[in-house]
């Protein structure tokens, strides 16, 4: 039975060969710095919690009030009967916050890239991408049936050298980058990819998944962090990380909100994000807009993690956001580091190719305000205990 599906268990049977088969762990507790694990209570080193906000009283508390008056589900897309008064408020209070004068929401991130592109750039339209954008992005670009030029990674010299040879073969013209890489913590250059752009009459679209609620003042993102108010033309984020809810949105010019809503196909076509959802996002922005204080501590513990973390002798690469790459350099190397850790009570995933290039495989260690200063000094201890007993430090 079922011969011509045979392809598969043949497939499967390649990855468990190549160790690039995904064995996932299950959380029996909720997220936190803490969690249980497969049964075993561990230290949480990989979440995108970085606020610590997926467990907040709060958001749980305002999930659970609109719960009761909107029950849980939209029942439509957004088009049809799916968009209640909540959608709007959050949408006004997000760009209340972004300081934009309109945002929309998505299901999620990887929607509001699926959603964006498409709806600005067509067949005889191109896109300048970034080498290491996310898959959400470059599937988006895929849908779109744009030309795709791939730029080098945070590089707007090696923009411009395409935009000029490639720029004029084209009607319109995307520039698309992710705001925070996720595998390195590196920020791109967005004020230099804004000087380009505009010299090239591009439209310019960051995807700030990693930068939202962790970079600008209050967490406002890579445009505040770089102070590019009105000039970034489409800042797309995601309330699934440092929102520690789920959803996504599309921030910037009122004119693009308004076509999203018109041709965004996934707004269209795919029903609205949950109730609780989106009250628990409302709360979230609420939060960030009473108090910079889980923002600040976030900061706090990324600059005291990173600073004893390379004392202790590790090489955390191109950082420069709470995402920690502790760089380890061959694929087998960083799963042995990443299984020791876990039986000594730390959850950090090892990463390697094809998400990483060969030869650059890390443990990537993801820093959380939720984290005390005794979590990071247990978390150090047992880092600098596993280094030495794989010699990767003296
Ligand atoms: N863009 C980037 C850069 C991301 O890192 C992610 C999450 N891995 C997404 C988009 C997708 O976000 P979501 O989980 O909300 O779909």
């Amino acid at each position: 039975m079922a011969e011509k599906l045979n392809w598969i268990r043949d497939e499967l049977q390649s990855l468990k060969d190549a160790g690039l088969y995904n064995r996932i762990r299950t959380l029996n507790s909720a997220q936190g710095a803490w969690l249980e694990v497969d049964g075993e209570r561990v230290l949480n080193f990989c979440s995108n919690n970085y606020l610590g906000l997926a467990n907040h009283p709060k958001l749980i508390q305002a999930a659970q009030e609109a719960t009761k008056s909107y029950g849980v589900g939209p029942a439509a897309v957004r088009t049809i009967a799916g968009t209640m008064d909540l959608h709007i408020q959050f949408e006004e209070r997000m760009a209340a916050f972004k300081k934009v004068d309109s945002a929309i929401s998505f299901q999620s991130g990887f929607n509001a890239n699926l959603a964006t592109i498409p709806a600005l750039v067509d067949k005889g339209d191109v896109i300048f991408s970034d080498e290491l954008n996310h898959a959400s992005i470059i599937d988006g670009c895929r849908l779109s049936r744009a030309q795709v030029v791939r730029f080098a990674h945070c590089d707007p010299g090696g923009l411009e050298l395409k935009l000029e040879k490639e720029r004029n073969n084209y009607r319109r013209a995307l520039v698309v980058t992710d705001g925070v890489f996720s595998m390195d913590g590196d920020i791109a250059p967005l004020d230099r990819l804004y000087e380009v752009s505009k010299e090239y009459n591009c439209a310019l679209m960051v995807d700030d998944a990693h930068g939202e609620g962790v970079l600008g003042r209050g967490g406002r993102g890579i445009v505040d962090h770089f102070n590019l108010h009105g000039k970034v033309d489409i800042e797309v984020g995601t309330l699934s990380k440092a929102f520690g809810v789920v959803g996504g949105v599309v921030a910037g010019n009122p004119l693009v909100v308004e076509w999203l809503r018109q041709r965004g196909r996934p707004f269209l076509f795919s029903s609205a994000m949950t109730v609780p959802d989106v009250a628990a996002c409302l709360a979230a922005v609420e939060l960030l807009e009473e108090s910079t204080e889980l923002v600040d501590k976030l900061w706090e513990n990324t600059r005291y993690f990173q600073s004893e973390i390379s004392i202790i002798g590790f090489d955390t690469g191109l950082t420069s956001t709470p995402i920690t790459p502790i760089m380890l350099g061959e694929a087998p190397l960083a799963q042995e580091f990443s299984a020791e850790l876990f039986k000594n009570g730390v959850f950090a995933m090892a990463i390697g190719f094809p998400t990483v290039p060969r030869g650059k495989a890390r443990i990537r260690v993801m820093i959380s305000a939720s984290h005390s200063i005794e979590d990071l000094d247990q978390g150090l201890e047992i880092f600098k205990q596993v280094g030495r007993q794989l010699g990767v430090i003296g």
